[in-house]
């Protein structure tokens, strides 16, 4: 790719390595001009179902959205910017493999929900109950009695 600094057309690749769980390729690369790095990710582009919402309108997936929400969730929580990152991967991967073209935001929200409680119980406790519906709330009061054992 050109440098970004001077837009010569010659840049070389100095390093690269997998981050991400191996889902990116990170690549350090420097000018053949000016000799400024920088540095590039590499991931698959790949489709992700839509998303119906309750009121049966289509969206399309949003991850920025889906790590807003984790994030939200897991304020002040001691879980790492990389964790939250995996999450955000294995989540689109779950999406990807059920191979449909659109999802109910409901069964996006369980998924996110399950994700939760593995990561940090608090931000599930968190995210549900801005989640869950009204009529959940007995339901969820026992699973949260469950989560003090
Ligand atoms: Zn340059």
């Amino acid at each position: 790719m050109h440098c970004p600094f001077c837009s010569a057309e010659e840049t070389k690749v100095i390093d690269s390595r997998l981050v991400a769980e191996g889902h990116q390729v990170r690549r350090r690369r420097e000018c053949a001009d000016c000799h400024e790095r920088f540095t590039t990710f590499e991931s698959a582009e790949l489709v992700m179902p839509r998303v119906i919402k309750r009121d049966g309108t289509r969206e399309p997936f949003n991850e920025e959205k889906l790590r807003a929400g984790l994030q939200r969730a897991l304020e002040k929580r001691p879980v790492s910017t990389e964790k939250v990152e995996q999450c955000v991967l294995q989540l689109k991967s779950t999406l990807r493999a059920t191979g449909e073209r659109e999802v109910e935001s409901g069964f996006l929200g369980n998924l996110i929900m399950d994700a939760l409680k593995e990561l940090d119980k608090v931000a599930y406790v968190r995210f549900a109950s801005v989640y869950r519906s009204f009529e959940d709330i007995k339901e969820f009061g026992e699973e949260i009695a469950r989560l003090g054992d």
